[in-house]
């Protein structure tokens, strides 16, 4: 027979799990009593250890679902908290410790809370029970109470005493029945007294005919009557137990057995009473058990409505589509990869390529205006008189060693730059960027757990493969260092490509200037300060303070404007006239390669890039490529527990709601086969029991 509340307080735990609705509630004893009535001390004599918070005040702010299961083959007794996962709690003052901190959690102005906490008790010394404590009621509050506090404790009570919950209804035998605030809140819920159990602790207390006469009270008369205890623990053991490690019930038992068996005449064998926690631990396991089985067939249509809703759902939201936060994160791991194997197909050397080029030109223009092109002044002082200046260039006599420096330095520069460090660092965050575009674009986009997984995982590979990458590639470039060859074919090529590049600036250059140009306000206004800027530039001005407060009637930040155009302006022409020289017959042969420092430099970058792109794919690259998907399997697939992965998967409130569904669609499933089962068993027990 016990099996059904054992089962039923499984399914309980079951339903628990997919946030029971109210229709689901399975039958419960719902423990309620006035402040000092003894209620924690009948709880206590029933679980046989002392872990209900104790204290002067109120500490009771949140009911407490405590579970009692039956562990007959065990011989340790622990408490678990499920929602806290704590694991295994051994020690029963830990438990009282913990209760009594998340007590005081609840905020002071909140007086209770309704939210309650689950509490699980394993023993072999236990009955299988479903118990809630509920705090106590109080009379009058104290000064330090809000007033409310009163009212909320009823409320909440009276919210928990529904049926189908069984009502143990605490209540002392110094204080009158009458005045039981107990049995009269139970009244007004359970009028005709079908539900309610009374107990009258602190039986010691009175003369053993007042208790008597407690006990077969008519005025209320309770179907599942009345049950006389004294919970208070002998003091010779008192101390003993104080640690609330010990079990109290055999004491708490010697104590009543002693009380009860000193008054035979009232509580002897031929009294029809109930006395002792022994009795009402019985009565309890009974009443419940009792009461699940009345309930099964209303519970079973319960779950076969709740049921049918969610595989309407289902049906109707997800098309029958079944998933599970594992297989969720397997596809989208899969469709990752998928993605990154079709990005390392199309991103290759040409790629490297392309990048480090366009990185070593920026590199030779700024090489080139700092060397060469040291025309135009981002200033308003007057420009100081250049000794060899740019138009000097196409005379550049091949015999002058001034012309010879100024190549070598620059080419040195270039060769010196530090490529190895910066062709891996464009390469490496390139990768970096596509990975994140592959990330935005995938089902992890909605996954920060999952995104920043990935993004380290790319950035830690890249980051380890550039440190001996780029050490390694300028090794490779070191003979540049010393020496440059170039072949025709290599000239021409430097020669086509700067023509590009500086055509490519000169767009850059112009674009700048219709910037600016729209920036201060049209062509007009912008010729106006510009030509101011000149006549500063060439002595017919001269300017106070260099400009800072205006002048000329342009105020300083049209000057600065002003100052960019010019600088601009001068850039193009600059970038123009070394166009010319570029296409002209000078340039076309290196042997005049002093006349044409563009087309050199350029060479001598494409030298550079060829010798890093081909050692970048083959390290950089291919490395990546290789390492990248397995570290994502390690670290998004076996580095994971269970819990991580449900935790990653309802990350994505779509797939959250998804995944509920199937869950409770899947528990509801199995908890009413559960369910029909136990009522099966059920009928065949009546059976038998009408055919004996
Ligand atoms: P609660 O506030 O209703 O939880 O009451 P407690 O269980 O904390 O008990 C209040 C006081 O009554 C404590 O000092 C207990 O030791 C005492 N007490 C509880 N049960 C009995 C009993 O059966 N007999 C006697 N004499 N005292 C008891």
């Amino acid at each position: 027979m016990m099996m059904l509340t054992k089962k039923m307080i499984q399914i309980r735990g079951l339903l628990q799990t997919v946030g029971q609705s109210e229709a689901l509630q399975l039958p419960s004893i719902v423990v309620i009593g006035s402040q000092s009535s003894g209620k924690s001390s009948v709880l206590e004599a029933i679980v046989g250890h002392e872990f209900l918070p104790k204290g002067s005040n109120m500490v009771t702010r949140r009911p407490i679902e405590l579970t009692l299961v039956n562990t007959p083959d065990a011989h340790a007794e622990y408490g678990e908290f499920p929602a806290l996962g704590l694991g295994k709690v051994t020690d029963f003052s830990q438990i009282q410790k913990t209760l009594t901190d998340l007590n005081l959690a609840v905020p002071v102005q909140d007086c209770v809370s309704d939210d309650p906490i689950q509490l699980r008790i394993y023993s072999p010394n236990v009955p299988d029970l479903s118990l809630i404590d509920l705090p106590g009621y109080i009379q009058v509050t104290s000064s330090d109470q809000p007033p409310e506090l009163k009212q909320k404790i009823a409320d909440l009570c009276e919210k928990y005493i529904q049926a189908p919950n069984i009502i143990l209804a605490i209540s002392a035998a110094d204080v009158d029945l009458a005045n039981s605030t107990a049995l009269r809140s139970s009244r007004k819920v359970d009028p005709r007294g079908e539900r309610t159990i009374g107990v009258i602790t602190k039986m010691d207390l009175v003369e053993p005919e007042r208790g008597v006469g407690m006990l077969s009270d008519k005025k209320y008369g309770l179907r599942l009557g009345y049950v006389g205890v004294i919970c208070k623990l002998p003091q010779s053991s008192n101390s003993l137990f104080t640690r609330g490690n010990g079990n109290i019930s055999s004491a708490v038992m010697k104590t009543e057995n002693a009380y009860f068996s000193s008054h035979p005449l009232e509580f002897g064998p031929g009294s029809e009473l109930e006395v002792g926690t022994k009795n009402l631990r019985k009565k309890l396991m009974y009443v419940l058990e009792q009461t699940m089985s009345a309930s099964l067939k209303s519970t079973s249509e319960a779950i076969q409505h709740e049921l049918a809703e969610a595989s309407y759902e289902y049906k109707v939201q997800y098309n029958e589509r079944p998933l599970s936060a594992e297989t969720y994160l397997a596809e989208s791991l899969d469709a990752f990869k998928h993605s990154f194997k079709g990005f390392t197909e199309q991103f290759g050397r040409a790629h490297v390529r392309e990048l480090i080029k366009h990185e070593l030109d920026q590199q030779v223009l700024n090489l080139l205006a700092q060397r060469y092109w040291n025309k135009p002044f981002d200033d308003l002082s007057p420009p100081l008189p250049e000794p060899d200046s740019l138009a000097e260039l196409p005379k550049a006599d091949p015999e002058n060693p001034l012309w010879h420096l100024k190549l070598d330095a620059s080419s040195a520069s270039l060769t010196k730059l530090g490529i190895g460090r910066l062709a891996t660092t464009v390469v490496a965050n390139a990768l970096q960027s596509q990975i994140d575009g592959l990330i935005s674009s995938s089902t992890f986009a909605a996954h920060p757990f999952a995104r920043q997984t990935i993004t380290e995982a790319s950035a830690n590979i890249l980051r380890d493969l550039s440190y001996d990458i780029s050490d390694e590639l300028e090794i490779c470039i070191k003979p540049y260092k010393y020496r440059i060859e170039l072949e025709d074919s290599e000239w021409m090529r430097g020669r086509e490509n700067i023509s590009r590049v500086l055509k490519e600036e000169l767009r850059v250059c112009g674009e700048a200037i219709k910037h600016v140009e729209v920036d201060v306000g049209g062509s007009r206004k912008m010729k106006d300060v510009m030509a101011f800027i000149d006549r500063v530039r060439n002595g017919q001005v001269v300017l106070e303070g260099n400009g800072i407060g205006g002048a000329g009637g342009f105020s300083a930040a049209l000057l600065q404007k002003g100052r960019e155009a010019v600088f601009l302006r001068d850039r193009a022409d600059i970038i123009k006239m070394r166009l010319l020289a570029v296409k002209s017959k000078q340039c076309a042969s290196k042997k005049n390669k002093y006349y044409c420092p563009e087309v050199f430099l350029d060479a001598v970058a494409d030298k550079l890039t060829t010798t890093a792109d081909l050692f970048l794919d083959a390290e950089l690259l291919s490395k990546f490529y290789y390492s990248f998907p397995r570290h994502l399997d390690t670290r998004l697939g076996r580095n994971l527990s269970p819990a991580d992965i449900d935790r990653f998967a309802r990350e994505d409130p779509k797939v959250q709601r998804h995944l509920d569904v199937v869950r409770r669609k899947e528990l509801l499933e199995h908890v009413l086969k559960e369910m029909e089962g136990l009522r099966q068993l059920e009928i065949r027990g009546a059976g038998g029991r009408r055919g004996r």
